[in-house]
């Protein structure tokens, strides 16, 4: 049973289930179904059950690499803290200036092809257990259409990934 954090209401917080635009991760195109949800009705604070976030995030990072047209700025963001650095670390491992980086995260600088490869492949070499082979999609021409991210809640954690 979850209490609020946020006031003195000791009253166990009613779990719902909602469809929520996952906005905090800096992406605009990402929904979760089945998503838990908890409101205090004391103090209004509320609470989304992510449960593991990383699980989560790795999920994504996972779809957005094997995407076929070049990566946009906010999804290079999304993958650099999905990898913990701060932009300056991550210039350093991929060998670009910080200033480079932050317009090209920002939007302000188009993504080239070679800088789109460059971060998949530094953040495939991070990612674990993965099914899927990088060289193998880029040589095929594989790759996925990819407008909008649905991930629903499953048991244990798990999340069930439809990409449109
Ligand atoms: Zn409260």
């Amino acid at each position: 049973m979850m209490t609020c954090a946020m006031c003195d209401n000791k009253k166990p917080l009613k779990k719902t289930k909602i469809t929520h635009k996952y906005k905090e991760c800096g992406l605009d195109n990402v929904t979760l179904v089945g998503l838990e949800y908890f409101r205090c009705e004391k103090c209004g604070e509320e609470y989304y059950g992510y449960g593991n976030m990383e699980k989560l995030n790795e999920v994504i990072a996972n779809t957005l690499i094997r995407k076929k047209e070049f990566l946009s700025g906010f999804e290079v963001r999304f993958l650099r803290k999905h990898l913990g650095y701060s932009g300056s670390m991550f210039s350093k491992i991929i060998g670009y200036d910080g200033a480079t980086l932050s317009r090209l995260e920002k939007g302000a600088q188009p993504v080239t092809k070679a800088f789109d490869r460059l971060i998949r492949f530094t953040v495939a070499a991070k990612i674990p257990d993965r099914n899927y082979d990088l060289h193998d999609q880029i040589l095929k021409g594989e790759g996925m259409e990819l407008k909008r991210i649905e991930l629903t809640a499953m048991a244990h954690g798990e999340w069930k990934l439809k990409v449109a």
